[in-house]
C-alpha cells in the first residue's frame, strides 16, 4: 500500500476489554453487511425521498422496531449519540437559554450545548470514591436556574451510564422531577440502552439519544438513533420549508451507508442480548471482587451495576517504576497475555469492560492481572 496502512487486529486476535468498543462490535452476520454495502451513498439505490422513510432497504420498518424496543413513539437515524443530543439542543432551545445537566457527562453534551449556545448548569457527583449523581439534585439545580435567569431550564440532560465509572442512574426519579416541573429529559443512553434493557416509557424521558458504534454492534462508520415521544415529534422531526420530506435536525439524511445497514443486521442480536444483562453485571461484580483481592481499587458505586469499571492501582503502579518497559509495561504484559483494550501507559487509574465476553474470558482477565502482581510484586 503506498500509504502505510496497517491492518487492524483486535477483536480476531485479542480480548479487546477497550469499554468503548465492547459492546460495539460487529457480529459476522454485521461484517457482511458492511461489506456489501460498503460504497458511498449505497442506501440510496432506491431512495424514495428520506432516509428515515425508506423500504429498500426496510429503514423505516426498522425505526418502527427501534421505537418498540425503546418503548418511544418515533426514531430516527443519526451520525451519533453527539449529533442526537444536538438535534434536540437546536430544536428546543435558543441561544442563551438554561440547559441542566449532570457531572458525570460526556464532553459532548457539554460540546452540543456549547454549540447551541445554551447556558450550562451541573448538577456535581458526589465525588470520590463512588462519584453518585443524585436525582433530587436536578431539583435544586432547577431551582438555582429559576433564581438566576428568572426561568426554569429548557431542558435536562442526564447521561444514564456515564463512560467514566459506569454508574446507573435511576432515571425515572429524574424524569419524575421534571415532570413536576414539565422540563422535558433527555436521557443520554451511550451505555446503556443496546447493552441493557431501557424502557423510555417506564423511565419516563422525553428523548432518548443512543450510540450505535457503541452500544448496539454497529460498525461500518458512526451511528446513532434518536427517540422521541408523540408530543416533541412535530419540533424535533420538523421539515425543511422547500423540501417537505427532509427533517431539520439531521440535514435531511444522516447515515448514508454500510453503518445503516450493520445497525440493522445487528437488531436481532441486540434485542436478544440485553434479556442477558444480568450476566453481564455478574461478570463485572466477580472480576471486580477478583482485582480487589489483589489491591487494585474499582471506584464508583459498589458493588458495581455496569460493565464498565474504573479502577485505581497503586500496586500496579509501583511495578512501574521498576519495570524496564516503566509505565508502558502493563499495556505489553496484559498483551503478552491475550489482552488489548487498556490504554498503553496507564497503570494507576484506568477502566475496562469485559462486556460480551464468555465466562472462561472473564476469567482468564482475572489470572492476568494476579499474574502480573505476583510476577512483579
Ligand atoms: C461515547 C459517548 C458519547 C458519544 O457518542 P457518539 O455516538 O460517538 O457521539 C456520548 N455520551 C456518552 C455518555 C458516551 O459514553
Amino acid at each position: 500500500m503506498e500509504q502505510d496502512i496497517e491492518l487492524r487486529d483486535r477483536e480476531e486476535d485479542y480480548i479487546n476489554i477497550n469499554p468503548l468498543q465492547a459492546a460495539g462490535r460487529t457480529y459476522p452476520e454485521t461484517r457482511i453487511a458492511i461489506d456489501s454495502y460498503v460504497d458511498g451513498y449505497s442506501v440510496c439505490d432506491w431512495c424514495n425521498g428520506a432516509l428515515c422513510k425508506m423500504d429498500k432497504p426496510p429503514i423505516q420498518k426498522f425505526l418502527q422496531s427501534v421505537s418498540e424496543f425503546l418503548d418511544m413513539d418515533y426514531s430516527m437515524l443519526t451520525n451519533g449519540c453527539r449529533e442526537a443530543k444536538y438535534a434536540v439542543l437546536h430544536a428546543l432551545t435558543k441561544p442563551g437559554d438554561a440547559v441542566v445537566i449532570d457531572g458525570n457527562k460526556h464532553y459532548t453534551t457539554y460540546v452540543a450545548c456549547e454549540r447551541a449556545g445554551t447556558k450550562i448548569y451541573e448538577v456535581a457527583s458526589s465525588g470520590p470514591p463512588e462519584y453518585r449523581i443524585i436525582p433530587g439534585d436536578y431539583e435544586k439545580a432547577f431551582e438555582k436556574v429559576k433564581m438566576e435567569t428568572g426561568k426554569f431550564p429548557k431542558l435536562a440532560i442526564l447521561t444514564h451510564v456515564d463512560g467514566s465509572y459506569g454508574n446507573v442512574v435511576d432515571a425515572k426519579k429524574v424524569a419524575d422531577m421534571c415532570k413536576q416541573y414539565n422540563i422535558p429529559l433527555l436521557l443520554n443512553t451511550a451505555y446503556s440502552s443496546g447493552r441493557m434493557p431501557v424502557d423510555g416509557k417506564a423511565i419516563g424521558a422525553d428523548f432518548i439519544a443512543a450510540s450505535c458504534h457503541k452500544g448496539w454492534a454497529a460498525g461500518g462508520g458512526n451511528i446513532g438513533l434518536l427517540a422521541v415521544t408523540e408530543p416533541w415529534v412535530k419540533q424535533v422531526f420538523l421539515p425543511s420549508v422547500k423540501y417537505a420530506a427532509k427533517p431539520l435536525e439531521i440535514l435531511g439524511c444522516s447515515t448514508r451507508g454500510s453503518s445503516t445497514l450493520a445497525l440493522m443486521a445487528s437488531f436481532p442480536k441486540v434485542k436478544e442480548r440485553v434479556k442477558h444483562w444480568d450476566k453481564e453485571v455478574e461478570n463485572a461484580r466477580w472480576l471486580s471482587g477478583q482485582l480487589e483481592g489483589i489491591g487494585i481499587r474499582q471506584l464508583g458505586v459498589k458493588p458495581t451495576e455496569h460493565d464498565l469499571n474504573f479502577y485505581e492501582s497503586d500496586v500496579l503502579y509501583r511495578i512501574s517504576e521498576t519495570h524496564k518497559k516503566k509505565n508502558f509495561y502493563l499495556y505489553s504484559e496484559l498483551k503478552d497475555r491475550g489482552i488489548v483494550g487498556i490504554k498503553a501507559g496507564l497503570t494507576k487509574n484506568f477502566k475496562f469492560s469485559a462486556y460480551g465476553k464468555t465466562r472462561e474470558q472473564v476469567e482468564h482477565i482475572a489470572w492476568a492481572f494476579k499474574d502480573i502482581v505476583e510476577k512483579y510484586g
